[in-house]
C-alpha cells in the first residue's frame, strides 16, 4: 500500500467489479454465489449486490455500506454475507479488500474440516501460514462474520467449515490473486496425498516466509 497512489473512490468500485466477474471466470464460484468487498478512500465499503448475475452486474448495482451495515448508496441489497466483509475490516484497518467463494478445492478441504498446509514457498509468503478452519456457524449471521474474522490477523485466508473461503488483501486484484493461490494449493495437496506423503517445509523456512507476509501486510517483520 505504502508508495502506491490511492485510489479513487470510482477506481475501487471498478476494480471491485473486475474482481467479481473474474471470481466467476476462474471457477471460484458458480452462479450468484460468493461475495466481494473493498474499502474506499473514505472508510466506507462498497460490495456486490446480493443474487445478481456478474455476467451483466454493472457500477450501478454495487451497495455502499458504512462499518455498521447501514446502506448510504446503491439502488440493491447488499450481499447477504456483508456481516462477514464488514467485520474484516473493522478489526484489521490494513485490509482493503475482502472475498467469500465455494472454490471446489477449498471446500473439500472446508468440508472435512481439515486446513491447508502450508508446504509451499510461494504459499507461505502470500497467505502467512496454514488455511486454519473456522468453527461452523450458520451463513450470512454475525456470529460467523465474528468467528471467520478472527482468523485473518495474522494470515491472508481462512476456511469456513461446511462452506467454502473466506480470504483478505490489500486490494481486489490482491485477494483476487490470494483467493486463486489458495484454491491451486488446496489441488495441489489433494493430489499430492495421492502420490504420497507430504514433506513439510523446514520450519525455519515457514517461520522466514511468514515473516514476509507479515511485513507485506502491516510493514512490520
Ligand atoms: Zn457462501
Amino acid at each position: 500500500m505504502s508508495g502506491e497512489p490511492a485510489a479513487t473512490a470510482d477506481e475501487v468500485k471498478q476494480q471491485l467489479l473486475d474482481t467479481a466477474k473474474e471470481m466467476l471466470t476462474s471457477g471460484l464460484v458458480q452462479g450468484t454465489a460468493g461475495n466481494v468487498a473493498a474499502r474506499l478512500p473514505d472508510g466506507n465499503v462498497v460490495l456486490t449486490p446480493s443474487s445478481l448475475d456478474y455476467l451483466t452486474m454493472g457500477l450501478d448495482d454495487l451497495v455502499v455500506c458504512n462499518l455498521d451495515g447501514e446502506v448510504v448508496e446503491g439502488h440493491r441489497g447488499p450481499t447477504s454475507e456483508k456481516a462477514l466483509h464488514l467485520s474484516a475490516m473493522k478489526r484489521y484497518p490494513e485490509i482493503n479488500a475482502t472475498m467469500h467463494c465455494h472454490a471446489k478445492h477449498c471446500t473439500m478441504f472446508a468440508l472435512t474440516r481439515q486446513p491447508i498446509p502450508a508446504v509451499i514457498e510461494e504459499f507461505v509468503v502470500y497467505v502467512g501460514g496454514d488455511v486454519p478452519v473456522a468453527n461452523y456457524e450458520t451463513t450470512g449471521t454475525d456470529d460467523l462474520a465474528e468467528e471467520v474474522a478472527g482468523w485473518v490477523g495474522d494470515r491472508s485466508a481462512v476456511l469456513m467449515a461446511n462452506h467454502g473461503l473466506f480470504a483478505v488483501g490489500k486490494n481486489p486484484a490482491d485477494v483476487m490473486h490470494i483467493a486463486g493461490l489458495v484454491e491451486r494449493t488446496a489441488e495441489i495437496v489433494w493430489g499430492a496425498r495421492r502420490l504420497g506423503e507430504i514433506v513439510p517445509l523446514p520450519e525455519a523456512t515457514n517461520q522466514q516466509f511468514a515473516g514476509y507476509y507479515r511485513y507485506g501486510r502491516t510493514g512490520k517483520f
